[in-house]
């Protein structure tokens, strides 16, 4: 029998507000343990909750940027369950009444088509307090950090709309992306800021039916969750096919291994509604209000990419899937660069090379008016690509201009004729066997002589002219 994966995501995003969700402790997780705490955040009995608005504030423009539709009033509930990382035996949470419903997302499927992949709701919620597990000598000890207890998260819920790895790992990708569009969330799954469950089930292709689910947590990055949903849909089809039925149960996906095991799971009890937060009304004013901050957002960007700079669909969609560098794309074109030119070496040259250290392109020295006098360099023919592209990686950690690196480094392009010349002969020269390849009829060898001569002029040589040089000098050769 073939059988049809049914997959939904609950997607738990921190908020980077300055302080907790109902304290003013700061919300930085990782200082030194234990510092960010007070009466409320270390839930001591009586110490009264503050709803922080900038949490709420920033939950909603979340909300917004997934085309959610806030609710009129919502409010938070005492979700039981007992844990040492909650000594106070619940957690604030909005079960009942969530602040969103409603929402999606569009994706581009794996046939390259649209697919809308709809949001059941989303709901706010502290976080719980992280467990450190160590060895004290041979004992094995439990330490527990509050710094993270408190801090705000929105938990949004997929419908289970999506039907393959494939489409997980776009739609978590899109939503990353609008995230960080609002400002609200910085998203990174492998610094758990954003943390992604899925839930899989089977069933016979072209039925409806809904069978019983198995939850598969801890995946830390997007490929990981690719990775464990195509593990867990094989895994759940063997065991069908052996005639096993699947049981409700939760599951770890273990990188290392790459297989997903059980997980013991936690008590969790009944959902009560809190009596000391107050509930959340929201005016029509304060909705217009958060509406109109809500900025320009990666697909309506794509759509205008596409129509004012004549990029096409790829390049559009790669400048705007960030918003750092799709503000850094138009800041370069607007200093009159090619915006296709520009795109290219985004692509290809520096997001690779930001990707590598680790970096986004503002913790970087490299601007967009230094980055568009270097690629109008190129242009111009005053250097090579092979010298921008080490230009450029210098440019990000150096305060120098393109201008001062070329010439210190002795980087200008060699378009002297003579000059070149001078090096084919001498490659030529070098080389008579490979000259009489050539003759022979192997066009293969021009490539190879090109080879040498642009690293016998070390890189620098304008390659148009030093091959226009090379062909020529192969073909009168008698
Ligand atoms: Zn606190």
């Amino acid at each position: 029998m073939k059988f049809e994966a049914v997959i939904g995501l609950e997607i738990h995003a921190q908020l980077n507000s300055a302080t907790k969700l109902f304290c003013d402790c700061p919300n930085r997780p990782g200082d030194e343990p234990n510092r960010n705490t007070c009466p409320i955040c270390l839930w001591l009995p009586g110490a009264l909750p503050q709803l922080s608005q900038e949490a709420l504030e920033k939950a909603t423009l979340a909300c917004l940027a997934l085309n959610c539709e806030i609710q009129p009033e919502s409010a938070f509930d005492q979700k039981v369950y007992y844990y040492p990382d909650l000594p106070k035996g619940f957690q604030l949470s909005q079960h009942h009444k969530p602040i969103a419903r409603n929402g999606w997302v569009d994706i581009v499927g794996e046939d390259g088509g649209i697919k809308r992949i709809r949001i059941h709701h989303i709901h706010m919620e502290e976080d719980v307090a992280k467990l450190i597990h160590e060895m004290e000598g041979k004992t094995p000890i439990s330490l527990v950090d509050f710094n993270r207890a408190g801090t705000p998260l929105i938990e949004i819920v997929s419908e289970a709309d999506m039907r393959n790895p494939y489409e997980a790992m776009e739609y978590v990708k899109t939503l990353r992306s609008q995230l960080r569009y609002t400002g609200s969330a910085e998203c990174s799954l492998e610094q758990g800021t954003l943390r992604v469950d899925a839930n899989i089930s089977l069933r016979p292709w072209g039925t409806d039916e809904l069978n019983t689910k198995v939850e598969v947590k801890n995946m830390n990055s997007i490929r990981n969750v690719g990775d464990a949903i195509a593990y867990e849909i094989v895994r759940q089809t063997n065991c069908l096919e052996k005639g096993e039925t699947i049981v409700l149960h939760t599951r770890l996906w273990d990188p290392e291994r790459c297989v997903t095991l059980p997980m013991r799971g936690k008590f969790s009890g009944p959902c009560i509604p809190d009596p000391s937060v107050p509930r959340i009304v929201v005016s029509r004013d304060w909705l217009k209000e958060m509406e109109g901050r809500l900025p320009e957002m990666p697909g309506q960007k794509m759509e205008r990419f596409l129509k004012e700079h004549g990029l096409t669909p790829d390049e559009a969609a790669n400048m705007s899937l960030e918003r750092d560098l799709s503000e850094f794309f138009e800041a370069a074109v607007k200093q009159g660069l090619p915006p296709r030119k520009v795109a290219n070496w985004m692509t290809t040259h520096l997001v690779p090379a930001l990707r590598d250290r680790n970096h986004t392109i503002g913790e970087t020295l490299l601007t967009a008016e230094r980055f568009a006098r270097l690629l109008s360099m190129l242009e111009k023919d005053i250097i090579n690509a092979q010298a921008a592209k080490e230009v450029l990686l210098q440019l990000l950690s150096s305060e120098e201009t393109p201008e001062e690196i070329v010439e210190k480094g002795h980087l200008r392009q060699v378009s002297d004729t003579a000059e070149l010349e001078a090096v084919i002969d001498r490659i030529i020269a070098e080389h008579p066997s490979d000259v009489e390849d050539f003759r022979r009829g192997n066009a293969k060898v021009t490539g190879f002589l090109m080879g040498l001569a642009m690293k016998a002029s070390q890189g620098k040589a304008n390659p148009k002219l030093l091959k226009e040089i090379l062909t020529k000098r192969l073909n009168s050769i008698p």
